[in-house]
């Protein structure tokens, strides 16, 4: 190890993983400041799916959930540094982190009625009514009931909750949890697609276990299904072999 190296090193060691990891490549990273908001951020929004439940969580609004939080001890009121971040993670344009999807949402306080939807028995989520069930329940009459829904309809709180928990995980770094996890403002969940899963295979159908199964085989044969991002999609996006396009 040369001196230089020796002192790109210690240095790297002092400073926080945030930084450290961020000497090493080019991604974008929260700064220091940001990721602790990010986490209390988090913690809030853990709570609040706890207090309003998992299937609720999934259409709640910006403007129900800031009330429900400020009205519950437990809680507590977001704060100014959290609201922003939520309206930064919201509103800017994630292409600099290398996430070129369409945004599928322009109201921050975005309402879903449950009249709108329909609850699917047994998994906490919901579809829109319309073309999303329909061809939910083709695919079920399809495949089988061993295919299942493993996430409908999100609101803007759920896809934010989603994107800061996956942040949270990746230390902050913006640019690999946008080939993870659409922004807030930018799911396709929020308007009509839905992802399905393998029964038995837990939290590997959102990995590319979920490719190898009978079921995905069986769902690449229907015609009238679609695979929002394909391997090598343009969007910026892994393959998401479970995400079925239905907009
Ligand atoms: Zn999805």
């Amino acid at each position: 190890m040369t001196r230089r190296d020796f002192l790109i090193y210690s240095s790297a060691l002092t400073a926080t993983s945030l930084n450290a990891a961020a000497l090493y490549n080019t991604d974008k990273f929260l700064t220091a400041d940001e990721y602790s908001t990010l986490l209390s951020l988090d913690t809030k929004l853990t709570k609040l799916k706890r207090h309003v439940g998992f299937g609720n969580f999934n259409l709640i609004s910006y403007d129900d959930s800031l009330k429900v939080a400020r009205m519950n001890r437990r809680i507590g009121a977001f704060n100014k540094e959290e609201l922003s971040l939520i309206d930064r993670f919201f509103s800017e344009n994630p292409a600099k982190y290398g996430f070129y999807g369409e945004r599928t949402c322009y109201d921050l306080n975005n309402k879903i009625s449950k009249k709108h939807v329909v609850k699917i028995p047994r998994t906490g989520h919901y579809i829109f009514k319309g073309t999303p069930t329909e061809d939910y329940a083709r695919i079920i009459g399809d495949i089988g009931d061993t295919l299942y829904l493993t996430s409908g309809v999100r609101n803007v709180m759920k896809q934010l909750s989603l994107y800061c928990s996956k942040l949270k995980r990746l230390k902050g770094n913006l640019t690999q949890t946008s080939k993870d996890i659409a922004p807030p403002a930018y799911s396709f969940h929020t308007i009509g697609d839905f992802d399905v899963g393998k029964l038995g295979l837990g939290s590997r159908n959102f990995t590319a276990a979920f490719a190898k199964t009978a079921e995905f085989r069986q769902m690449r044969k229907l015609d009238y299904v679609r695979i929002r991002y394909s391997p090598n999609n343009s969007d910026g996006v892994r393959f998401e072999p479970w995400h079925v396009k239905i907009v």
